[in-house]
């Protein structure tokens, strides 16, 4: 294993995106930048700009283009992302933030983005099901919740479902992301930089898969 590596990662809302940064965070030691954490914190932080991030992402909208990239370009001027790298989620969510992005990163742009594919069968079943602790951000779901009531194992925060995770605002989500985040994939393809990893299965199954996609990606 190569520490550091400068990553995209795209798929579906519920295609286990977050679970899987987590986890490839810990593996290539870099950052986990996800663009949807920055504004959740933002919002419970109750600040003028994160209630009206809210108001966005409470209805299934995107936040207006020139203010995430705005926050992208501020956090990559970090040291850490410019020594180790990053793994983005949830940015770039169309092709004119893909853009941005390489024009931020340039002369290095990113290593490859990485298409989770799952069924929107599968990813509607996830949602539905999905709860997430409000104060760390990790995932459970109705399957798979906490040990003690909806209280946190990791952080003793409250466990509740996302706002946008409510039938409508999934609706809307799933519209907006096959008009406009779909197209990336093509957009990456057609630059040499997309690779596709089936989502469906276990979460450790889906990690070795995205693993040994992204080894193999590095070592050719
Ligand atoms: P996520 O957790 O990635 O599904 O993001 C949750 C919500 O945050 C989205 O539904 C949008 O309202 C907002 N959001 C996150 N990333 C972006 C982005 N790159 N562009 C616009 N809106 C975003």
């Amino acid at each position: 294993m190569v520490p550091g590596a400068r990553l995209v990662i795209l798929g579906k809302q519920g295609a286990g995106k977050g679970t899987q940064c987590t986890r490839l965070a810990r593996h290539y030691v870099v950052p986990h930048i996800s663009t949807g954490d920055m504004l959740r914190s933002a919002a419970r932080s109750g600040t003028e700009f994160g209630q009206r991030a809210k108001e966005y992402m409470d209805a299934g909208e995107l936040v207006p283009d020139e203010v995430m990239i705005g926050l992208v370009r501020e956090r990559l001027d970090y040291d850490d992302t410019a020594q180790r790298g990053f793994i983005l989620d949830g940015f770039p969510r169309n092709t004119y933030q893909a853009e941005q992005l390489s024009h931020i990163l340039a002369p290095r742009d990113i290593d490859m983005a990485i298409d989770v594919e799952v069924d929107t069968r599968i990813v509607l079943e996830r949602l539905a099901s999905r709860r997430v602790c409000q104060v760390c951000g990790t995932n459970y779901s109705v399957e798979t919740p906490p040990k003690l009531e909806w209280t946190c194992d990791h952080c003793g925060g409250e466990v509740v479902q996302r706002e946008d995770d409510q039938p409508e605002a999934i609706r809307r989500r799933l519209a907006l992301y096959e008009e406009q985040t779909a197209p990336l994939i093509a957009w990456y393809q057609d630059r040499g930089k997309l690779v596709t990893v089936d989502g469906f299965g276990r979460p450790d199954e889906v990690a070795g898969r995205l693993v040994k996609a992204i080894d193999s990606r590095r070592m050719s």
